[in-house]
């Protein structure tokens, strides 16, 4: 499979704080990458240096061959269109309802006819199943319904590749396990996934790939069965003997 995503000699850091340290790493296409790791080991951070949502202060991140440092603003964003993200916070329009919210970067961005969007966003709704939520506007959904609008709004831009940033964690129990249903269907329908997560089922379950982070590197990964099983570094044995 060809590389989605490749990061070489990636660093970040805020100051004199080095929250990633030369990490090389590659996604390939199609696989679903479970990224875990206590709480300040820089996850959110890679996560969004994928996209350069954050900038990073050293090394490369390639998209589909092309660098996404260096370039200009324009052509980040052309590129960043392919690479849809999912955040804790849900981050809907609240001034917007449920399609409005789908229909809007496809209209703008895309250029789709107001017809095209709309029947794209109304598939989207199927596909999360929120039909019958279309006209509803954010506030009136619950958590979880919120955060499948906000995959399918993601959905709308087509893209190459989805970066997840814990979408479960902001959720009342109850919640979390629809909103996993509709990523685990993502995943099974072909979509690469990089998704920071605490939720260990569902990296068992659906995971092609664990990358274990602590300290700003990726200490250890494989499989699912492997990792969980055994893991290799005394830093993922202690992270897992306190959550399992
Ligand atoms: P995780 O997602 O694994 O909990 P983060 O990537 O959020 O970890 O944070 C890693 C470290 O980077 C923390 O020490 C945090 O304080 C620091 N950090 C993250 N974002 C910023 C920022 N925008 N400015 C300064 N420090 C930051
Ligand atoms: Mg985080």
């Amino acid at each position: 499979m060809p590389n989605l995503i490749e990061v070489q000699n990636l660093g970040k850091s805020f100051g004199d704080n080095e929250v990633l340290k030369d990490i090389n790493e590659v996604v390939k296409k199609g696989q679903v990458i479970c990224v875990i790791g206590p709480s300040g080991s820089g996850k959110s951070t890679f996560l969004r240096c994928l996209n350069v949502l954050e900038e990073p202060t050293a090394g490369k991140v390639l998209f589909e061959g092309n660098s996404l440092t260096g370039i200009s603003e324009n052509e980040l964003n052309n590129l960043r269109e392919k690479m849809g993200m999912v955040f804790q916070s849900f981050n809907l329009f609240p001034n917007m309802n449920v399609i409005e919210n789908i229909k809007l970067a496809p209209l703008r961005v895309k250029k789709l006819s107001d017809d095209e969007a709309t029947k794209q966003a109304q598939d989207l709704l199927e596909r999360v199943g929120l039909a019958d939520k279309a006209e509803q506007y954010p506030q009136s959904l619950s958590g979880g319904q919120q955060q499948r609008v906000a995959i399918a709004r993601a959905l709308a831009m087509n893209p190459e590749v989805m970066l997840f940033d814990e979408p479960t964690s902001a959720l009342d129990p109850e919640m979390v396990g629809e909103v996993l249903k509709v990523m685990k269907d993502l995943a099974e329908s072909g979509m690469t996934m990089v998704v920071v997560t605490h939720e260990m089922g569902f990296a068992k379950s659906v995971a092609d790939e664990i990358w274990f982070m602590a300290d700003g590197a990726i200490q250890e990964k494989g499989n699912p069965e492997t990792f969980f099983n055994a893991p290799k570094t005394e830093r993922a044995q202690d992270f897992l003997s306190k959550i399992l």
